[in-house]
C-alpha cells in the first residue's frame, strides 16, 4: 500500500492547499494530512481548530486522513508508514525553502521520498499568512477557501477586533 504525507501549518487550509491533496489523494492508496502543531510563525487559529478545518475540507475524498504532529516530519512519516512527503509548490515563493528542507530530510532520512507537486496558475499567489491579512483588513475571501473556512475566518478575525 503506497502512503503519503502532506505536512503544514494551514493556518488556515486554501484552495491552494486543497488542490494539491486532491491531486495527490489520486497518486497514492493513502494520504495523510500531518498538521504540524508548533510551527515557526504566528498562528490565528489552535492546532484543533486548524485541523478540524482540514477536516471538513476532505470528507468527500475517502482515502485522505487528518492528524496533528510534532516533531521532525520524517519522525511523523515513519510512525505513520509512509514512504513519501508530499508539498505544494509555488512559482517564486517556495523552491529555496522546499530545497533546503528535502536535503536536511534527505540527510536525516534517506528512505523517504519527497514529492512536489506545481501549485496551479490559480493559486500561485494564495498564501495563508496574505489571505489572513486580507481577511482582517474586511477582503472578501469567499474565492480562496473553503465555504467553512471562509465563515471561520469572518469569526475569528471579528472576535479579535
Ligand atoms: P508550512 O508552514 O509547512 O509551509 P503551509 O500550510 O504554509 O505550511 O504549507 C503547506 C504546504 O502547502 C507547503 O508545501 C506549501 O508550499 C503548500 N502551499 C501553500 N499554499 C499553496 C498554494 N497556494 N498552492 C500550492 N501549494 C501551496
Amino acid at each position: 500500500m503506497t502512503i503519503a504525507i502532506c505536512p503544514g501549518s494551514f493556518d488556515p487550509i486554501t484552495n491552494g492547499h486543497l488542490d494539491i491533496i486532491i491531486r495527490a489523494s489520486k497518486l497514492f492508496d493513502k494520504l495523510i494530512i500531518g498538521v504540524y502543531k508548533t510551527p515557526d510563525k504566528p498562528l490565528l487559529f489552535t492546532t484543533e481548530e486548524r485541523a478540524e478545518l482540514v477536516r471538513q475540507s476532505v470528507t468527500s475524498l475517502p482515502n485522505v486522513e487528518v492528524r496533528i504532529f510534532s516533531g521532525l516530519t520524517v519522525a511523523f512519516a515513519k510512525e505513520v508508514n509512509a514512504q513519501t512527503i508530499v508539498r505544494g509548490l509555488r512559482m517564486s515563493a517556495d523552491f529555496e525553502r522546499e530545497f533546503d528542507l528535502a536535503m536536511m530530510n534527505k540527510k536525516l532520512s534517506p528512505d523517504i521520498e519527497l514529492i512536489c507537486l506545481m501549485s496551479d496558475l490559480k493559486y500561485q499567489f494564495l498564501s495563508s499568512s496574505l489571505l489572513k491579512e486580507a481577511a482582517r483588513l474586511g477582503g472578501d475571501v469567499t474565492n480562496l477557501v473553503p465555504k467553512h473556512v471562509a465563515k471561520a475566518l469572518r469569526k475569528k478575525v471579528g472576535s479579535q477586533m
